[in-house]
């Protein structure tokens, strides 16, 4: 034996004191149970003052600290003696609550040790306390923060293949606390499908590479409800092979469906303000777009809102000005901006008229942290106006240029009528005394004075165009014939040929139409070829809102750049060998306009023409 143990073992047994002073201080209580005489028991001072009794007042009996023991604790407690009086190896270990003098609990671990006579027969003990409130109370504490966020822990003992479970981690699982988990039955708590393999493969991972996790998966408690939870793990690894696996795991429940609800809700608002006719975004109080909508990231160019946060550079530095200026009076003054109509122009150029409305946004203290911006596209409506405004313009020119035209037509005529009356006068009274070679010259200005006639008369049917009457129903082979019966001189003269397909009954102005078809039929035989007898085809087909007609010539043709030059007044083409006013063809186009339609041409010089108009007033 060692020589210092000795000597402190026979300093004990000679010294009372030594052996006080160490029970005294590393203990926080002993007792020595008289087990022949049950009542009768020593507590050493320190047993009680450790419960907040005066030592003096306590009787050394065992009822003495029977009664402020927890019964439910004696009752542990008596089972355990019991069973280490009938075998030794059952160790007398628990720990056991007493209520201290003030009410509050103490913690006691209570060992004890049997004495036995030469027989084997327990017949004292000795036992000792161990004050551990302060441990307990800390573990409550920390219990009950976990609790309360439940968290709990869990352990996977490798080398002993133990699963450990804090109370918390049962009671999330909804299991009693004498459950004891295998890792198996662990794994099946989680959901069938994604959960579970994500659970194993997590678990797999942390024992092979001791690569930590922290993932949020579905359970399946063992009341079958479902729940989200949050599982933590880490790996203790040691020699490269892992013992332990321990962490941490939380019911997330109520912040996973806030969450979940949370998404729903954004989904729902991202949706509503994408399905919304104009550009919806929010700014924050920097004037920088942290919310938009799929109009205004089509406006801009984006593909998503990161690309608008990363750069929100899309204007030229004056426009930008302009938008911070708005952005901040708004900020400042809480005044929204509603409906302003303004010019939007992007670094590319591309211009847009908005109706632009700024709101300031509040958060919950009432503060505006952000402002709600929605600009309504309106360049179709400003375009349509400006359209509208200068068509109007045109509109009283035209009105103008047709009443003077009128006017100066209808003055015309008279005097035109008055010169011609003279000249032919003078013709016929004093031809006798007019030299040859003057009434030449005399004839000459009757055919002058008949040409300015006509076109004096023209000019005249035009500008009346604008003034026609009304629509009615009309049978276009009806209005046909009866052209080709005005025409008939000139149709026998010049041996036409006619072939006319189907023709409907349209709604229309009807003298309008006559001319229109007189018009064209008239230069189809005027515009004939020599040595080759006009052969003229009259056609129609059924188009949208109405009809499509043709007037097809084997004539002269018209040469490829003039075919939209001989619409216009007074244009015409081989002046010399045909006679004409340059009218007709611009009263072709007037009257197919009446008619909501067009007017065209196609031709191959040498070849003939075909000239074709719509008149589409069946909606009208
Ligand atoms: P005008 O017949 O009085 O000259 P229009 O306005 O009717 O005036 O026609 C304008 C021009 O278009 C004519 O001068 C002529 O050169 C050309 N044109 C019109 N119709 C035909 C046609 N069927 N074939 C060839 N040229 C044509």
């Amino acid at each position: 034996m060692n020589y210092l143990r000795k000597e402190l073992y026979d300093l004990i047994k000679s010294d009372d004191y030594i052996f006080d002073w160490i029970q005294a201080s590393s203990l926080d209580g002993l007792w020595y149970w008289d087990l022949e005489r049950m009542e009768e028991e020593w507590m050493n001072p320190k047993f009680w003052t450790t419960l907040g009794y005066d030592p003096a007042e306590m009787p050394h009996k065992a009822a003495a600290w029977q009664d402020i023991i927890f019964p439910e604790d004696l009752a542990i407690a008596t089972t355990n003696l019991q069973k280490h009086i009938a075998d030794p190896t059952h160790p007398y270990d628990q720990v056991v609550r007493y209520r201290h003098k003030n009410g509050s609990i103490v913690w006691i671990r209570c060992r004890g040790l049997a004495i036995r006579d030469q027989k084997g027969k327990a017949i004292r003990v000795l036992g000792a306390h161990t004050d551990i409130t302060p441990e307990k109370r800390k573990e409550q504490l920390l219990t009950e923060t976990n609790r309360a966020a439940r968290i709990g822990a869990w352990e996977i003992d490798l080398v002993n293949d133990a699963i450990y479970w804090s109370e918390v981690t049962k009671e999330i699982h909804e299991v009693p606390y004498s459950f004891v988990p295998d890792l198996a039955t662990a794994i099946n708590f989680y959901k069938e499908g994604e959960s579970r393999t994500i659970i194993s493969q997590c678990i797999e991972e942390v024992i092979a590479k001791g690569k930590a996790f922290d993932v949020e998966l579905q359970l399946l408690t063992a009341a079958k409800k479902e729940l989200w939870v949050r599982v933590i793990g880490q790996a203790e690894f040691y020699g490269g092979v892992c013992k332990r696996i321990f962490g941490t795991f939380q019911d997330i429940e109520k912040r996973k469906l806030a969450e979940i609800q949370l998404q729903k809700e954004r989904k729902f608002l991202q949706k509503l303000i994408d399905s919304l006719p104009v550009n919806v975004y929010v700014k924050n109080l920097a004037s920088r777009k942290i919310l938009v909508n799929k109009q205004e990231l089509a406006f801009l160019g984006a593909k998503e809102l990161a690309e608008v946060l990363k750069d929100d550079n899309y204007y030229p530095p004056d426009i930008t000005k302009i938008t911070l200026e708005e952005d901040r009076s708004v900020f400042a003054t809480g005044q929204p901006i509603i409906n302003k109509e303004t010019l939007t122009i992007k670094n590319d150029g591309t211009k847009t008229w908005f109706l632009i409305s700024k709101i300031p946004l509040f958060n919950e203290e009432g503060k505006i942290d952000s402002l709600l911006g929605i600009s309504y596209d309106i360049t179709k409506y400003k375009e349509a106006e400006e359209m509208l405004r200068k068509y109007s313009i045109l509109e009283t020119k035209t009105k103008e240029m047709e009443q003077f035209a009128y006017i100066v037509s209808h003055d015309l005529r008279e005097p035109l009528t008055s010169l011609q009356g003279y000249i032919t006068l003078l013709i016929e009274e004093f031809s006798a005394h007019i030299p040859e070679d003057a009434k030449y010259i005399l004839d000459f200005s009757i055919e002058t004075i008949n040409r300015m006639d006509a076109l004096v008369h023209e000019l005249l049917s035009h500008s009346r165009l604008s003034q026609v009457k009304e629509l009615a129903k009309l049978d276009c082979y009806k209005i046909l014939q009866e052209v080709l019966v005005d025409l008939s001189a000139s149709i026998l003269k010049n041996e036409v040929e006619f072939e006319v397909g189907k023709l409907p009954t349209i709604l229309a102005y009807p003298v309008k139409i006559k001319q229109l078809f007189q018009n064209l039929i008239s230069n189809a035989i005027k515009f004939r070829k020599k040595n080759v007898a006009p052969v003229i085809f009259i056609t129609s087909k059924k188009v949208d809102k109405g009809w499509q007609f043709q007037v097809k010539d084997n004539g002269i043709g018209i040469p490829e750049g003039e075919k939209e030059r001989i619409f216009q007044i007074f244009q015409r083409l081989n002046k010399e060998d045909y006679e004409g006013t340059g009218i007709g063809l611009a009263n072709c186009k007037k009257i197919v306009e009446l008619h909501n339609g067009g007017i065209w041409v196609t031709s191959k010089l040498g070849e003939g023409s075909t000239f074709y108009f719509t008149i589409l007033t069946e909606e009208i």
